[in-house]
């Protein structure tokens, strides 16, 4: 932090809330058509959860108004919708520009440098990530591992159940708190422990609500839960604000706004669905 004793706010947006493909058309407009990208800044620091399109306009909008700042892309897994805006992402095509890109352990690659180089390979992409111009640094996490971001940030990270593996994140600071967690699949009558530990008393959350329980059997197997399996684990972790991401592209804004009144009956008043453009401050 710039100033040690200057508690700094939060700031939460969504840029992409949409999960396995973009979903253009007016029917999917409230909640955006891009694929998964959220920013969270404090202070100086600027932290995004996943680039996928959503984080073109992110990127833009970062190149305009922050350059020459430090980035810290927290990757959740290289599935399509988490990636395929990387090349796309303007802080890598600055100069000066530090961006360090962080993921997981992942099945079949060796490392987050790996990647990004098999994202960005012939015949599936032009050129390699040798255009980046930004100072770009590798980070290979490992599951439950704990650092820091700056002095005072701390981020915690869990291994999801998802299949090729994925990664969940917490941030932790100054008494305040916020964890990504998609894409993870549940077991049908069972609670992930691990998830309920992870976001015990969490101020907010996001939750793979890709499905609702009356489709996930239809779904078992891909590696995404429900929105009512979000609602049951904000409950057994006493945790602050359920926001339902990663949603489907078939789903449409009529069907979210009815998830939503569904998940505003629970005890926290302040549940909603993600919204592209919505931001929030904790
Ligand atoms: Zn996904
Ligand atoms: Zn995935």
């Amino acid at each position: 932090m710039s100033n040690k004793n200057k508690i700094e706010p939060m700031e939460i947006t969504f840029w992409g809330t949409r999960g396995t493909l973009p979903a253009p058309g007016p029917q999917f407009s409230q909640a955006g058509g891009n694929t998964n990208c959220t920013e969270l800044t404090i202070g100086e620091h600027t932290i995004v959860f996943d680039a996928g399109t959503g984080v073109r306009e992110l990127g833009s909008q970062l190149a305009a108004e922050r350059p020459n700042q430090k980035v810290h892309l927290l990757l959740t897994h290289a599935h399509y919708d988490h990636v395929e805006g990387v090349p796309f992402f303007a802080p890598f095509f600055i100069p000066g520009t530090q961006v360090k890109v962080c993921c997981g352990d992942l099945d079949g690659s060796n490392s987050t440098e790996d990647t990004v180089l098999d994202l960005m390979r012939r015949p599936y992409f032009p050129v390699g990530p040798s255009v980046f111009t930004a100072d770009v640094e590798y980070v290979d996490l490992k599951a439950n591992e704990t650092f820091k971001i700056g002095d005072e940030i701390e981020v915690i990270t869990l291994p999801l159940n998802h299949p090729g593996g994925a990664t969940g994140y917490r941030i932790n600071y100054s008494g305040k708190s916020f964890a990504c967690v998609t894409d993870t699949e549940h077991v049908v009558g069972e609670h992930d422990q691990s998830i309920v530990d992870f976001i015990q008393d969490v101020d907010a959350f996001f939750y793979d609500c890709s499905l609702t329980d009356e489709e996930y059997p239809d779904f078992a197997g891909y590696g995404h839960s429900t929105y009512e399996e979000g609602l049951r684990l904000q409950k057994l972790a006493n945790a602050g604000m359920l926001i339902a991401f990663h949603h489907m592209p078939f789903r449409t804004d009529e069907e979210l706004n009815k998830i939503e009144a569904d998940m505003l009956k629970s005890d926290n008043p302040a549940n909603m669905i993600a919204r592209e453009g919505y931001s929030f401050t904790l």
